[in-house]
């Protein structure tokens, strides 16, 4: 039974991981990190080795989806060995999608690489499509190196999705604009409903909570919205445009509960693996990958004990007038 497939206690098969590779960003957004944050030392990460046996574990346990993220995934110094070597589960049949979260801001150097590697989609975080207000809401970023980014990944024939963080007073004024964009892309998008996750200083995050279903109601001022029933064994829930064409998607862990079809787990870039966003319970596997470095074993056996304790949902919650349900820490270290 070395190989058999991982289930959850409630018949969930797991099938998909996302792992951060880095807690570092070389933005700071307001709703993600603080203005000084301080980012773990480089002997508590995976190693570029690590990572691979702790990726291969899992696609030989059945894992066949993989997203990189972090932090930002391209900052993490020579990921792209890393990208080469998963590459070769694609090729075997193993995995079918290596993809990533990014923030854009390399991608006009990595596009073809990753291309090249067997990345077919990718997803773009981007809250606003005016220069100084990204500026403000990433704390130094750059929006016109992103577009640039966005426009290799498209000439690199991958397909881009765009995620956008739902924030009340910020991007609220830019919805048509910003849907009428993707659509000339054709590029898809995602809304997220903002997360309590992690101290992330002086900003108050009721104030940035923008709920989606207010978003909703307002695209369906403006366009035809027919509901799909696909899902993603995620907590998106997509609709078509039929004006556009666009798939949109809503992440709104605050106002739905997804979590009965839910088929992923997540590692950090220290190699904890969190059974849920949105609960403390994890499992140490960087132990036993120090501890046994030629022998995957152990590594296969703590993950397994590891599913065995996958919660049934979570309860974020922020109805009390408080984000109930917080944890603390940061989307960052977790990985979005
Ligand atoms: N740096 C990459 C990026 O920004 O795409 C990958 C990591 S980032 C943590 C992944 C996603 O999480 C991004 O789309 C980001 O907007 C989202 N995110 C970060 N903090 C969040 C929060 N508190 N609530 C909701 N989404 C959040
Ligand atoms: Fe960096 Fe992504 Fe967090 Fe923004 S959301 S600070 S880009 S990790």
């Amino acid at each position: 039974m070395a190989n058999a497939p991982l289930i959850d206690p409630f018949q969930r098969p797991i099938t998909y991981l996302r792992l951060s590779v880095t807690d570092r960003c070389d933005f700071r957004c307001t709703y993600c990190m603080a203005e000084n944050m301080t980012f773990l030392p480089k002997k508590e990460l995976l190693t570029l080795e690590e990572l691979d046996r702790v990726s291969t574990a899992f696609i030989g346990l059945g894992v066949k989806k993989l997203r990189i993220t972090g932090g930002e995934p391209l900052v993490r110094r020579d990921i792209m060995e890393y990208f080469r070597a998963m590459s070769r589960h694609l090729d075997s049949g193993a995995l079918d999608e290596l993809t990533l979260t990014t923030n854009g801001s390399q991608l006009d150097r990595f596009a073809d690489d990753l291309a090249a590697c067997g990345v077919r989609r990718i997803n773009i975080s981007i809250d606003t499509l005016k220069a100084d207000k990204f500026r403000e809401i990433t704390r130094r970023g750059d929006l016109d190196k992103v577009l640039r980014g966005i426009d290799a990944a498209q000439k690199a024939g991958m397909r881009v999705k765009l995620n956008a963080v739902a924030l009340k007073g910020f991007n609220e004024d830019e919805l048509f604009e910003m849907t009428e964009w993707v659509a000339a892309r054709d590029m898809d998008m995602t809304w997220i409903e903002v997360m309590p996750m992690g101290d992330i200083g002086n900003e108050n995050r009721l104030d940035q909570y923008w709920p989606l279903t207010d978003l909703r109601e307002r695209l369906a001022e403006r366009y035809t919205i027919t509901p799909l029933t696909e899902r993603s064994g995620g907590p998106a829930r997509y609709v078509r445009l039929d004006e556009t064409g666009q798939k949109i998607g809503f992440i709104t862990p605050l106002t739905h509960n997804f979590c009965e079809s839910c088929n992923r787990v997540r590692l950090t870039c220290t190699g904890d693996l969190f059974m849920c966003l949105g609960q403390e319970d994890q499992a140490d596997l960087r132990t036993p990958l120090r501890a046994h470095p030629g022998n995957d074993e152990p590594l296969v056996a703590a993950i397994r004990e590891a599913i065995t304790h996958k919660p049934k949902g979570h309860d974020f919650d922020y109805s009390r007038q408080r984000a109930d349900g917080q944890v603390s820490r940061h989307m960052s270290h977790t990985g979005g």
